[in-house]
């Protein structure tokens, strides 16, 4: 974080452009446009809007800010942050992988990359050894997220950061669930941190978008060509949503995660529940190394529930959760990961990472806890 600030919510408002250099209104203005007159004598560093944009431009100032990096880019989803980065790689290279990663990342690995001829091994990232034992002469990075979806296993950061300086490897990491009020991990040495902005960051359930982060000046040029000759940009409507989205992550990101703190142990309690995955549990296995690293645990919660009648039920009687697709809304949501984040994996390699159709996973919104529990309770008794 920059050291002038002695609270991340500051930060959040204030670090870069708060404040219209030609107006001083407070709101980003949005430059819905695509090109700008090129005056000979007063030459403006715009021409094109895929290349820049002034709305981009605060928004991946931003970014690079909250990140405590040194650049930001802003992408039409988190899915073409991802396909940008990979394109960093040449045909023959080789990079280990997390097997625990985000289905859509699994599938572009899988089906997508596979063509380009990008070799990939995954490995369970909570396993030093088997990390280490991944790396071959052609392995050129490590990618995976810290904390893991949907289990929420937790990676350790420090640790595999080391394994990749020793070896020369760029260090990326999809830290969509543990946004940078919490966890930075360009701070522990990461080369490159990415995120699907569509969740947390944004906030709102709104803008589908992605970003990117960066220390190092020439990995930032090599992105920078990347994102313009790919040409997956955010817009700038939506990079004007996130920039709103983003000034209340803090505030929002407490609120959430104290829900969850409470809501987790309530879950645990509960007969219809065979097991709570929630990074803040005592009994979770990653809780100690997450503590080191973020400030925070997070607002998701993953639990198994005993039987299919409890399935329908939640799936079919909740009235507060959104049953849906994606997470890190103000609004909580209710997420079937076996039909949705991880349908894109084939039903073997799903199931035998334990992700079944018993396994739930909670994004806790700004709903009050107890209204919440409530929800659950009613659902249960079917009343
Ligand atoms: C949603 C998600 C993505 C993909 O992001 P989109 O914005 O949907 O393209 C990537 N990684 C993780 C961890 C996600 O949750």
């Amino acid at each position: 974080m920059k050291k002038d600030y002695h609270d991340y919510n500051t930060l959040l408002l204030h670090a870069s452009n708060d404040r219209d250099p030609l107006t001083g209104a407070l709101s980003t203005p949005i430059y819905q446009v695509s090109t700008f007159h090129r005056d000979s004598e007063n030459p403006s560093k715009y021409d094109y809007s895929r290349s820049a944009n002034p709305t981009r431009d605060v928004l991946e100032d931003h970014i690079a800010h909250m990140e405590n990096g040194i650049q930001g880019f802003a992408f039409s989803s988190g899915m073409a942050a991802i396909s940008t980065v990979l394109l960093l790689f040449s045909p023959g290279d080789h990079l280990v992988v997390s097997k625990d990663i985000y289905g859509g990342a699994y599938r572009l690995f899988t089906q997508v990359f596979s063509q380009w001829q990008l070799e990939v091994d995954f490995v369970d990232i909570t396993d030093t050894n088997e990390i280490k034992a991944a790396i071959k002469d052609n392995t050129k990075g490590i990618y995976f997220e810290i904390l893991s979806n949907p289990f929420l296993k937790v990676a350790d950061l420090k640790t595999i950061v080391d394994i990749c300086q020793q070896n020369s490897l760029l260090s990326i990491i999809d830290n969509t669930f543990l946004p940078p009020n919490y966890c930075r991990p360009l701070e522990f040495g990461a080369d490159i941190v990415l995120h699907s902005a569509t969740k947390f960051l944004n906030g709102h359930s709104d803008v589908i978008a992605g970003v990117v982060a960066v220390k190092d000046v020439s990995l930032a040029k090599k992105i920078g060509f990347l994102q313009n000759a790919l040409g997956a940009i955010l817009g700038p409507q939506d990079s004007w949503l996130l920039i709103r989205g983003m000034k209340t992550l803090g505030i929002r990101l407490e609120r959430q995660t104290d829900s969850a703190s409470k809501i987790a142990p309530w879950l645990k309690s509960q007969t219809w529940v065979k097991k709570v995955y929630y990074p803040g549990l005592e009994d979770h296995p990653g809780k100690e190394i997450l503590s080191d690293i973020s400030t925070g645990y997070g607002p998701v919660i993953t639990f198994h529930v005993i039987d299919d009648k409890t399935k329908g039920l939640l799936l079919g009687k909740l009235s507060l959760p959104a049953i849906a697709v994606s997470l890190g809304g103000v609004e909580s949501i209710l997420s079937h990961p076996a039909t949705m984040s991880h349908a894109g994996m084939p039903n073997d390699v799903r199931e035998a990472q334990g992700i079944t159709d018993r396994i739930f996973r909670f994004s806790v919104g700004l709903e009050h806890p107890q209204d919440l529990i409530n929800d659950f309770e009613n659902t249960i008794s079917n009343v």
